[in-house]
């Protein structure tokens, strides 16, 4: 599936946050928010033409950022709001947990890697089983009950071991083994599990206009 190839310090400037897209770097001095804490481009630093954003600003910009901190482009990122809509919970809260529970959100909510893109790395190179089988696809949806494990094959691999050494947060859905690299599903997140920097309501209210 096609995906953004861009500069990313770039995304998390033009949102004046830390979006955590480039894995180690941004907890160290490099984070670009940290070097040029103003929007990117020509007068990103220049005070002109800043307005008072409009609510429909607003709501872009939240929108962006939960898109960009999942790595999806716009059509996949709909199909996911799309389908929050037409369920039966709170829609903010249902998106953030479809998001949460695909496979590269899971392996690096576990610490097996360090950002977005270098979980959906992982399992595209089909280092990652599921139940048992090998999984290929980052977009899938975990279940309670499932089981994921890194490859036996590939359970040296240096950048989850480089990640897994940092120590992560591990929300408390998900029952880590870092000994073995296994993840089980414990049960779906709840909205304490979801720390996710985002208004997810103003999300909702982008597409429901
Ligand atoms: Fe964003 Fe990370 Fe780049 Fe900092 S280093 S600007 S947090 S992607």
């Amino acid at each position: 599936m096609a995906r953004y190839t861009g500069p990313v310090c770039r995304i998390c400037r033009r949102e004046g946050q830390k979006l955590f897209l480039k894995g180690e770097r941004c907890h160290g001095p490099k984070c670009a928010i940290e070097r040029k804490a103003y929007p990117p481009g020509e007068h990103g630093n220049s005070r002109r033409g800043r307005r008072r954003p409009s609510d429909f600003a607003l709501q872009l910009r939240e929108k962006q950022k939960l898109r960009s901190m999942y790595g999806l482009l716009e059509r996949p990122f709909r199909r996911y709001v799309t389908r929050a809509l037409g369920s039966k919970g709170v829609t903010g809260f249902v998106l953030l947990s479809l998001l949460e529970r695909r496979l590269d959100s899971v392996l690096r909510r576990a610490g097996f890697a360090s950002s977005q893109n270098q979980a959906r790395q992982v399992v595209r190179h089909r280092h990652v089983t599921v139940n048992g089988q090998i999984c290929d696809v980052p977009s899938r949806l975990v279940k309670p009950g499932d089981e994921i494990e890194v490859r036996e094959n590939s359970r040296d691999l240096q950048a989850v071991n480089a990640s897994l050494s940092r120590g992560y947060e591990v929300p408390g859905w998900l029952n880590v083994d870092t000994q073995a690299k296994a993840i089980v599903v414990d049960r779906l997140p709840e909205p304490d599990d979801m720390k996710v920097d985002v208004d997810e309501q103003q999300v909702v209210e982008f597409y429901s206009r």
